[in-house]
This record gives structure tokens, C-alpha cells and sequence, in this order.
């Protein structure tokens, strides 16, 4: 079967539309198969507004194997092994039957928000059996984190994830989500990685170079 099994995991509706969804337009784009996890509903908002929205633009990405979970928001930390069993699961019945987990995008260690260090730590145990795993970044992620990798992409992914954003209507009002804050973070990495016009960064929790 042609196509990688990919998987991308967030903690909250929206993070991973913010931390790479211009990457998950490429992915797809490159003919691989694509399995979005979503721990947790989100409280601001209402949950089912929240889930809705992320659906939403999750599709409008391109992935249609969404998975809304639904651990308690702020406490993800609290449930780190039903987490790790939950994403397992997930690995064994819906993935891995169509061939080895390639590559995940997950969250960051080096973040402000307990739940997005949570979604690491269950993230690195339950996909142990990936070639690649990398971390994207969100707005809460530590000025300090440098990362290592750079995802090259173009202005109609970029307009595509600012789009997809822009369907979090309940999260309008934060400055994050605003279209003028994102192309400037897309530019600033796209410069961090030379000289391109705009990039996703993620730093490396593991990475297999295969022949
Ligand atoms: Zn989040």
C-alpha cells in the first residue's frame, strides 16, 4: 500500500491546526495517510462548540480520521496512563493494519501549559514504535525552546491553515488566532531556516535515517 501512516496528536481543540497544520497539508499532499487525535475537548467555549470547530478544520486540512477524545481539559497530566493506553489503542486498531506508524507530530516538553507536557510524556510512550517524532509549537510553547527541524511551506498552505483557524470562531477573540499573528510566526521560521518565505518549526524527540 503506497502512503505512511502519520499521526498527529494535540492536547486542546486548535493545537495542532496552530503547531502544524500547513505541515499536515503536505503530508496529505504527499499521498500519505493521516490520523489526527484530540485529547480533549476544550472548556472555553462550550465542548461540543469546541469539537465542532476542530472537526471543521481539521477536514478543511484534508484529514478525515479525526479522533476526539475525552479527557478532562487542565487535567491531562492526572491521566497520563489512560492516555498512553487510549493513543495505543488507536495505534493498534486503526493504523497500524495498514502498515507501520512512520511519523508524529506531538506537542512540546518545554511549554507553559501542563497538558501540552502531558500529551509529550504519553505521546513518546505510546508511539515508541515510530520512525520519527517530532514537536510542534504552539503560542504557550517557552521562548527558550530552539528548534531543529523547519517545515518549508507556501502561501496557499499557509492561507489554508489561517483559513482552517478562522473556523475556531469560539477562539476569535485571542490574539494567537489573529491571521496577521500567524503569517508573522510562519515568516520568523521561515527566516530561522534561511531564506524562505514562510516555515512550521519542531524539535526532534526522535528520528530514524533509513537507507
Ligand atoms: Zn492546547
Amino acid at each position: 500500500m503506497s502512503g505512511k501512516n502519520v499521526l498527529f496528536i494535540g492536547a486542546h481543540p486548535d493545537d495542532i491546526e496552530l503547531g502544524c497544520g500547513a505541515t499536515m497539508i503536505k503530508e496529505i499532499d504527499n499521498g500519505n495517510r493521516v490520523v489526527s487525535v484530540v485529547l480533549s475537548r476544550g472548556m472555553s467555549g462550550g465542548e461540543e462548540t469546541r469539537m465542532v470547530e476542530t472537526c471543521s478544520a481539521l477536514s478543511l486540512l484534508g484529514c478525515r480520521r479525526i479522533f476526539c477524545l475525552d479527557f478532562d481539559d487542565t487535567r491531562l497530566d492526572f491521566f497520563l496512563d489512560k492516555i498512553i493506553l487510549a493513543i495505543e489503542n488507536i495505534i493498534v486498531k486503526d493504523i497500524t493494519p495498514s502498515g507501520e506508524l512512520h511519523r508524529v507530530y506531538t506537542m512540546q516538553k518545554d511549554d507553559r501549559h501542563q497538558d501540552h507536557r502531558a500529551v509529550y510524556y504519553a505521546s513518546i510512550v505510546a508511539c515508541r514504535g515510530a520512525h520519527d517524532i517530532f514537536c510542534y509549537e504552539v503560542p504557550s510553547s517557552l521562548e527558550y525552546a530552539v528548534p531543529q527541524v523547519y517545515s518549508i511551506i507556501n502561501e496557499s498552505c499557509l492561507e489554508r491553515k489561517i483559513m482552517a483557524l478562522q473556523l475556531h470562531t469560539s477562539q476569535s477573540h485571542r490574539p494567537y488566532m489573529q491571521p496577521e499573528q500567524i503569517r508573522v510566526m510562519a515568516q520568523f521560521r521561515g527566516r530561522m531556516a534561511g531564506n524562505y518565505q514562510y516555515a512550521e518549526a519542531f524539535f526532534i524527540h526522535k528520528m530514524v535515517l533509513q537507507a
